[in-house]
């Protein structure tokens, strides 16, 4: 059976479960607690609970279980835009069909050149966008970026995973990403309410409802079994969408063994041709809420947050649930060439390079990794999962983090930043709980800061 989704009843979920007493919102929260997920309709409870007392509470286990399980290691990813071509009506985008400008689609020079300019930025997973256009950015032609990615090298450097975030597709196209080796296929569901979702997909495939619902079902047939869902938060009611999310993951995980590896919570933010006033942002304390329900609620799920969002804000949901982020991004097609030659056309929230960015972790006490172990070691869907929630991942996950943060230092960093780095590397060497992973690590490290590349476990 494919994911459905029905907005009367979701709405009739939601109004049932408002008003949960204090003792029922305890209940929930200490289940929460223990690391053991929540039900659809606990996440419903929680979403519309007033009690600030709960929320507040909500709030510190999102914090202690982001620590659990992921540390203080944050994943970084870099965005590359490769095509503004869309035959998409979408209300809200700047790529929709009616905005005029001049759209390109790069060459594979140009993917080449881009792809350099990350790799000599540190960056070792990408997640590759387009617009939706079969004449003009064909599934051949994402096939053969993905293609020159993996084969371009600038130096050391080299793009070790490549997420894909295009349009719903086929399962036949669905098994070229596969069959090319794609890590995580992205793609945000938007809003998961129909009526909403109907109105703002004026015209153009992304209007079916239908098949963008199911694009999951159909990846995950043609055996791509990590898929990142995600909803653009500002087109419908934020309760709405986190109980969206969570019912979709359900699908995802009963009927094909694992729900989502990843999930985005992009905000609305203004674009070309959209007028921001039609639609009802979420507060920051909103936002807060959203990612800490779906942490505790999905505690194995990882979730990111992009360069839309402030470097104040993108601090606070760290610490309460986000995994990984991206740095030192641009969202335009050909941007990273753009801005070298000093014509960068518009600002982002978070507009720092990356090693910025690094350092600002760090000064945190985070850990920025580099990893992209698992899917490389075949640690993907269920076989991920089990081993997440079997509490053994921390025994890889740690190590490849700051294995991947001591090249970075070595290959990127000036002696300033190779100071702080070592001294972040030596604080954590002790936190891995293996004996022998700890003793690998510390091989692997001394290796590393001797020229070894490309270490894993
Ligand atoms: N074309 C693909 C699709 O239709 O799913 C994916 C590429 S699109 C460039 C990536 C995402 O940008 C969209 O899924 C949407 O959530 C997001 N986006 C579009 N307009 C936005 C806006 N005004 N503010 C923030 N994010 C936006």
């Amino acid at each position: 059976m494919e994911m459905t989704i029905n907005a009367a009843a979701v709405e009739q979920m939601l109004a049932d479960s408002k008003g949960a007493g204090a003792s029922e919102l305890d209940a929930i929260l200490d289940r929460a607690e223990e690391l053991r997920g929540l039900s659809p309709l606990d996440v419903a409870a929680l979403l519309t609970t007033d009690s600030a007392e709960h929320i507040s509470r909500m709030f510190r286990i999102a914090g202690e279980l982001k620590e659990k399980i992921y540390g203080e290691r944050v994943v970084m990813f870099a965005p590359l835009y490769i095509s503004d071509y869309c035959v998409n009506k979408c209300v809200y985008c700047g790529y929709k069909c009616d905005n005029e400008f001049t759209r390109r689609r790069l060459t594979m020079d140009e993917i080449r050149s881009e792809a350099e300019i990350l790799e000599r930025m540190g960056h070792k997973r990408l997640a590759l966008e387009a617009g939706e256009d079969p004449v003009n950015c064909p599934i051949d032609y994402i096939l053969d970026a993905i293609r020159t990615i993996y084969d371009m090298k600038a130096g050391t450097g080299e793009i070790r995973r490549v997420n894909v975030n295009i349009a719903a597709t086929t399962e036949e196209n669905y098994k070229k990403l596969r069959d090319i080796g794609i890590g995580t296929y992205i793609l945000f569901q938007e809003t998961y309410h129909e009526p909403t979702y109907t109105a703002l997909h004026e015209s153009g495939p992304k209007k079916d409802f239908g098949y963008h619902l199911t694009a999951f079902d159909r990846a995950m047939r043609s055996g791509i079994d990590d898929v990142g869902g995600g909803v653009l938060f500002g087109l419908h009611d934020w309760r709405f969408e986190v109980l969206g999310l969570m019912l979709h993951n359900r699908h995802l995980d009963e009927t094909y063994g694992a729900g989502f590896h990843t999930i985005s919570v992009p905000r609305l933010c203004h674009a070309q041709g959209m007028d921001m006033s039609r639609y009802d942002i979420l507060s920051d304390y909103d936002f807060k809420r959203v990612v800490s329900t779906i942490r505790i609620a999905v505690p194995y799920t990882g979730m990111i947050i992009s360069t839309r969002e402030s470097p104040e804000m993108r601090k606070e949901l760290i610490r309460l649930g986000i995994s990984q982020i991206s740095g030192g991004s641009s969202v335009e097609v050909g941007g990273y060439a753009i801005r070298e030659s000093g014509g960068e056309q518009f600002v982002l929230a978070d507009s720092r390079p990356a090693i910025d960015i690094l350092r600002w972790l760090m000064d945190e006490q985070l850990v920025p990794s580099f990893c992209t172990a698992c899917y490389r070691k075949g640690r993907t869907g269920d076989r991920f999962m089990s081993l997440a929630k079997s509490g053994n991942i921390k025994n890889v996950c740690l190590p490849n983090a700051l294995m991947t943060l001591c090249e970075y230092m070595m290959d990127y960093g000036d002696a300033k930043f190779r100071e702080q780095a070592s001294a972040i590397i030596d604080k954590n060497i002790p936190k891995i709980a293996s004996d022998k992973m700890r003793a690998l690590t510390k091989e692997n490290i001394d290796r590393i800061k001797n020229g070894a590349h490309d270490l894993f476990v």
